[in-house]
This record gives structure tokens, C-alpha cells and sequence, in this order.
């Protein structure tokens, strides 16, 4: 640990910064960011720190993409995280108010808390130390902060575009519980439309009813989803293939004209969509093949693709020897069942990525979502070292 940089360390602007953007309420949809992306621009360019407004994708919803420069000798580290929150539901079902920021026994609640304003306050903090410290540095450290994650646009995406950056390390700062997440499932929705032959119900039989067709396409998912639970990631577990959502029928005395299922499909790394595709196809030609009344067509209606980075890569050694000096224990790497940017700048510009932020990984998206106040400073800590190592410029 370089104590020059920990000394610097501000405990309680981690937990104010935290708390302001949870009073910020930039829930998506419909999409409330801009307000968070004008606070953080208004702290970087207070302490002097580069930092812009990015209008795309979105000129209502403009990101934000701040950075310290280095001499361009070593690549950049990268700070990742996303500035909007998922809805709260029904407020009255918490406890504290949702946008409160209240402080009770070390833990700071409401919406966004974890999941991720608590992780941009850490990579604020980060950038505000090093820029402190008057330190070169050797590499960039940028913070490429996003719109829309929570609805799978493409924010991150963009920054990453429009900022150039093409090597280095990056940190999506995720509630992980200060793991280290090394892969990530990507998903796949699907829908089915199933096509069938309307007619009055009490002469049924002369149609084609698609809910008797789904009849026999539910098992054969069901079967198809006990074959794929094979496939098993060291680190991501079972790929898996559910049935979400259903539709057809618009009144009782009509056999319907077709009928829609979504599929729920998700990727384990090493797997392709376009290969999942396929077998999906293949299982509803295999239907068509077996009962001449059966027709139906495949739509893949969304899509994440997974991402994994070598477990053994030496920025990960590094992250993980951080976190056990910062919090005095080990270090825990694994892989996510669900999928985040990481995907960005694994897939999409070949920069090595990890998940690895505050907050407990059982907190997003939950009634009194909350955050550790502690894991502020650990994760700050951690990062600060990473950062020491990886870009500083110390002769
Ligand atoms: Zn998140």
C-alpha cells in the first residue's frame, strides 16, 4: 500500500458523495441520469479534474468521461460504472425512504446505494486522491461513466467508442461484496410464435389450435433446458433456458390465431448466440417434422453476449492481493450468473475487465437496497493500489 495515497483518503466524502447521488433518484426507465452525470462533473471540474459531458447516444441523458493523463508510457486503467437505478416499486413497502441516503449501524440505504452509486463515489474518490497527490502518472486513469445499463443500452459502449481507449485494465465497480468477478453469463431472449388456424371453439377440431402445438413445445424446452444444464462453467455454473412469458387468446368461444412465448436463455462464456439459435430452431423443426400442423418462427428479441477473462492474468493477481491488504482477507474470484458492461470492453475492444465493487451482491434491485459504509474505503483502498502499481509513474 502506498500510504502517501491511502493518507489521502477521505471517509467522509466517500460516504456524503455516496449519499448525494442516492438523493438524486436517476431511476431507468424512464431514464433520470443527467442530473447525476451535472454532479459528478461539478465535483471533478471543483477539485480541477478533465471531465466532460458525453450527448450520445442520448442527448437528454448525457454521460460523463473524466480523466487524468498520463505520458502515455504505460496503457490506462479504467473505472466503470453506471449512473441510472432501476425503479423503486412501492415506496411505502420500505423502511427508509428510497431516496433518504439514511445512515443506520454502518450501513447507508436506498435505492442506487449498492448497486452503483456507492461504486462511483469509490472511483471519484480514486481519481480525487490521485489528483491530490500531484503523482505522474505513466498511464491514463479514466472514468467512463454510463447511461442506461440497466436497460442494456448502449452507454459504455459509446464511451468507449468515442474516448479511443483500445488497451489497459478495466474495473466495473458492480456491488460484488469486494470479489473479484472474472466472468459473466450473457442472455439471449427469444420469442416463439406459434401459428395456428382460428375458429369458433365448438367446432375446434376444424382449425389448428396453437395452444394444443404449445402443448408439446413445452416439454421439449423443459428437456431441452435439462440437456444445456450440463453444460457447466468452471466459474458461471449451468447454462440455463426458462420460459417467461406466455400469450394467446383474445375470448373464450375463439381458438386463437397464434400464440407467443419468450424464452429466457442464458449463456455460459464459451457459448455463441448465434449457436443457441440453432438449437432452438432445430427443436421447433424437429416438432414440425413430427406433426405436420405445427408451424412456427424463432425471433431473438434481446441480447448480452458473455464475457471471461483468464482467472491467472496478473492485473487480477494484483486486484486480489489489494483487497486482502486493504480488508486482511482473502481475496475471493468467481464468475456472475447475470451479465454487466464488463462485456464491453472484454468483447467489444479487447481491454481485460473484472467486476469488482462495494455492496454486498445480494442488494441490487431489492426493497432497503444498502451499502456497507466500510466497503467505501476498502474498495477505495484496493483500487488506489491497483492504481499505484498499474499507472503511476513512481521513480
Ligand atoms: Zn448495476
Amino acid at each position: 500500500m502506498n500510504t502517501k495515497l491511502t493518507a489521502l483518503i477521505d471517509e467522509n466524502r466517500l460516504v456524503q458523495v455516496t449519499r448525494d447521488l442516492v438523493r438524486i433518484p436517476s431511476v431507468n426507465p424512464p431514464g433520470g441520469e443527467k442530473p447525476v452525470a451535472e454532479y459528478l462533473l461539478n465535483q471533478l471540474a471543483s477539485w480541477g479534474i478533465e471531465a466532460e459531458l458525453i450527448p450520445e447516444p442520448d442527448p437528454n441523458r448525457p454521460q460523463v468521461l473524466a480523466r487524468l493523463r498520463g505520458n502515455g508510457t504505460r496503457p490506462p486503467l479504467l473505472l466503470n460504472g453506471h449512473m441510472d437505478v432501476v425503479p423503486t416499486g412501492d415506496p411505502s413497502r420500505w423502511e427508509f425512504p428510497p431516496f433518504s441516503g439514511t445512515i443506520k449501524n454502518g450501513r447507508l440505504y436506498g435505492r442506487g446505494s449498492s448497486d452503483m452509486k456507492g461504486g462511483l463515489s469509490v472511483a471519484l474518490e480514486v481519481c480525487r486522491v490521485i489528483h491530490t497527490a500531484g503523482i505522474p502518472l505513466s498511464g491514463d486513469l479514466a472514468l467512463p461513466f454510463a447511461m442506461g445499463e440497466e436497460t442494456g443500452e448502449p452507454g459504455t459502449q459509446t464511451l468507449l467508442e468515442r474516448s479511443g481507449y483500445r488497451d489497459g485494465f478495466a474495473i466495473v465497480l458492480e456491488p460484488t461484496g469486494l470479489s473479484v468477478c472474472v466472468a459473466g453469463r450473457g442472455l439471449a431472449w427469444f420469442r416463439i410464435t406459434i401459428e395456428g388456424k382460428s375458429t369458433h371453439a365448438s367446432i375446434a377440431e376444424q382449425g389448428i389450435n396453437p395452444i394444443d402445438m404449445f402443448l408439446s413445445l413445452g416439454p421439449a424446452i423443459t428437456k431441452y433446458n435439462e440437456k444445456i444444464r450440463q453444460r457447466r462453467h468452471p466459474l458461471c455454473g449451468s447454462a440455463t433456458c426458462a420460459m417467461t412469458m406466455v400469450h394467446a387468446g383474445e375470448k373464450e368461444n375463439v381458438t386463437p390465431e397464434t400464440l407467443s412465448l419468450v424464452l429466457d436463455r442464458r449463456i455460459n462464456p464459451g457459448e455463441k448466440v448465434e449457436n443457441v439459435q440453432q438449437e432452438i430452431e432445430d427443436l421447433l423443426v424437429s416438432l414440425a417434422e413430427s406433426d405436420k400442423n405445427f408451424h412456427a418462427h424463432l425471433e431473438l428479441i434481446h441480447q448480452y453476449e458473455p464475457a471471461e477473462i483468464p482467472p491467472d492474468i496478473s492485473q487480477v493477481s494484483l486486484l486480489c492481493r489489494s483487497v486482502e491488504q486493504a480488508t486482511g482477507e482473502k481475496a475471493v474470484v468467481h464468475g456472475a450468473p447475470f451479465s454487466t458492461d464488463a462485456r464491453n470492453f472484454i468483447n467489444d475492444v479487447g481491454i481485460p475487465a473484472v467486476v469488482f465493487g462495494p455492496g454486498e451482491m445480494n442488494q441490487p434491485h431489492t426493497l432497503d437496497e444498502s451499502i456497507r459504509v466500510s466497503d467505501l474505503t476498502a474498495a477505495t483502498r484496493a483500487i488506489l493500489n491497483v492504481a499505484d502499481k498499474l499507472i503511476l509513474n513512481i521513480s
